[in-house]
């Protein structure tokens, strides 16, 4: 089944339960405390802080996601895509633990016939807080494990865990609560049988349900938070990785190799000669570009372009790293003509806005390419030079000032010299480099004071106005004056 299905049988399986369908929001949100929407919850925030009041009382989306810190697991992990769906069910005050619970087994272990994903029962594993973990639950979430007992998980499919695991709260004060998380057996092949859920290749979480009942006061970490008092009225907030359910209902072993995104793999294999599934760090570097540039394409969508700062920054980040993997994959021409019209294809089905924007992300994307092959032109000889000398000089480490001296003359970022060092075996003296930018600032900053509050030199505007006048003879006389 293919992704754009599968989402669309999710909201349509909590419309016909009565819930309002919100479309997507952009990545980029007006939420000063993120870069980007990374979960499916951020546009309904206020809603449940209680700062404004919901229109509805249930809601069901599928959110465009982003999340940079995933960013060093994508191909490494077969679960990480640093753009993803989020596909969520949202309650305001209305259905609380059991309606989740209820509506999220018969979606997962419903019949394709009618309506449901068709996951066998007996594969699906659930988390919940465990006992002992917090005074107002001293023995765990009993109410989830009856609901999930009442729908035939047996107890030794719901695993017990800590506040670290399976209690939520937004960092501030404001709601919390437990949560309960969903897993699918991928089975043998993927790990060893039973036993708790440590192995997250072989189980495999999909959804997240989240049991907002408290009010907190403080919250210092996930599990360090002083409760206010209970919610008088719980909401519900959940959260299914599309992208996720996709590669298992489509009998693929990563998120990379779904319908929206193995076609860049493949046209990324078809440039480079290199076939897909031959060696693991090829593999690797295929579903790096493959993610990165859907990730590129759908923030340039949203009206992000490549910059210095935030969130410019993390978009430059992913085209430049797909542009340096397929490098490594022995592409030299330009690559982003290629692969982003074959990603703008995949993922136009599902959001029109990438056709409509189309002619501004591809040339803004091309043009950030044009850009880093300067950058790169320029700066990856001094960088060989740099590593052949640590090399033969027998250390393990890249000096901070060549890093530094790479940033500042050749525009060279530091994560780009991390990873290219880390590429060639080496680490980079950070300490060294932080230090040398910090007197560069430092040096930058009296320049400009010394601008502002210093006065300029007036000295020669005033021996010109003392001359008298200046005739100009340029018509006439074409001679060179002897002394200039
Ligand atoms: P993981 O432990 O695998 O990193 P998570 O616990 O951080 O996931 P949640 O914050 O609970 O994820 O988000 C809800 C759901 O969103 C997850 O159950 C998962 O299906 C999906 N999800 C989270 N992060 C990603 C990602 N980087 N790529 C794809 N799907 C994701
Ligand atoms: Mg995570
Ligand atoms: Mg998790
Ligand atoms: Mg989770």
């Amino acid at each position: 089944m293919k992704t754009a299905e599968i989402r669309r049988r999710f909201l349509d399986h909590f419309v016909r339960a009565g819930h309002t369908l919100v479309p997507s929001a952009s990545l980029v949100y007006n939420d000063p405390t993120l870069l980007f929407v990374n979960a499916g919850m951020v546009p309904f925030k206020p809603y449940f802080t209680g700062a404004e009041t919901p229109p509805f009382q249930t809601a069901t989306s599928s959110q465009k996601c982003v999340r940079t810190l995933d960013i060093e697991e994508v191909g490494k992990t077969t679960r990480h895509g640093t753009f993803f769906q989020m596909n969520g069910n949202f309650s305001f005050g209305d259905y609380f633990k059991e309606g989740a619970i209820q509506h999220a087994w018969e979606l997962v272990t419903g019949s394709i016939a009618s309506g449901g994903l068709g996951f066998d029962g007996d594969r699906v594993w659930v988390t919940v807080l465990g006992p002992g973990h917090h005074p107002d639950f001293p023995d765990g979430d009993t109410e989830a494990v009856a609901l999930w007992r009442a729908m035939g998980v047996p107890d030794e499919h719901i695993q017990r865990r800590d506040l670290k695991d399976n209690y939520w709260n937004m960092g501030i004060p404001g709601p919390g609560g437990p949560c309960s998380e969903i897993y699918i057996d991928r089975g043998a092949a993927y790990g060893p049988d039973g036993g708790p859920i440590v192995d997250e290749d072989r189980f495999l979480e999909i959804w997240n349900l989240v049991f907002m009942q408290q009010e907190l006061s403080a919250v210092r970490a996930k599990d360090d938070f002083d409760v206010l008092r209970p919610l008088p009225k719980p909401n519900i907030d959940t959260g299914m990785g599309l992208e996720r359910v996709a590669y298992l209902m489509q009998g693929r072993d990563n998120l990379y190799e779904i319908d929206q995104v193995f076609p860049v793999i493949e046209k990324a294999a078809e440039l480079s000669g290199k076939r897909y599934g031959a060696d693991h760090d090829d593999d690797v570097r295929m579903r790096v570009v493959a993610d990165h540039v859907r990730s590129g394409l759908m923030l340039m969508t949203d009206g992000v372009t490549p910059g210095n700062e935030a969130r410019g920054y993390v978009l430059r980040r992913l085209l430049r790293r797909s542009v340096r993997a397929m490098r490594l994959l022995g592409v030299h021409d330009p690559v982003l003509p290629e692969l982003l019209p074959v990603s703008k294809a995949l993922m136009e089905e599902s959001y029109p806005e990438v056709a409509t924007e189309w002619a501004r992300t591809s040339t803004s994307a091309y043009a950030e390419e044009e850009s880093f092959r300067r950058t790169l032109a320029a700066g990856t000889q001094i960088f060989d030079v740099a590593v052949r000398q640590a090399k033969d000089a027998g250390v393990t480490t890249l000096p901070g000032d060549q890093a530094f001296q790479l940033h500042d003359t050749y525009g060279f970022p530091i994560d780009l010299t991390l990873e290219m060092a880390g590429e060639a075996g080496l680490a980079v003296d950070r300490d060294e480099f932080t230090r040398l930018m910090g007197e560069q600032k430092a040096r930058a900053k009296a320049d400009a004071r010394a601008k502002k509050g210093g006065a300029a030199n007036t000295e020669a505007y005033r021996t010109l106005r003392d001359a008298g006048e200046t005739p100009f003879r340029g018509f006439t006389d074409l001679s060179v004056p002897s002394r200039v």
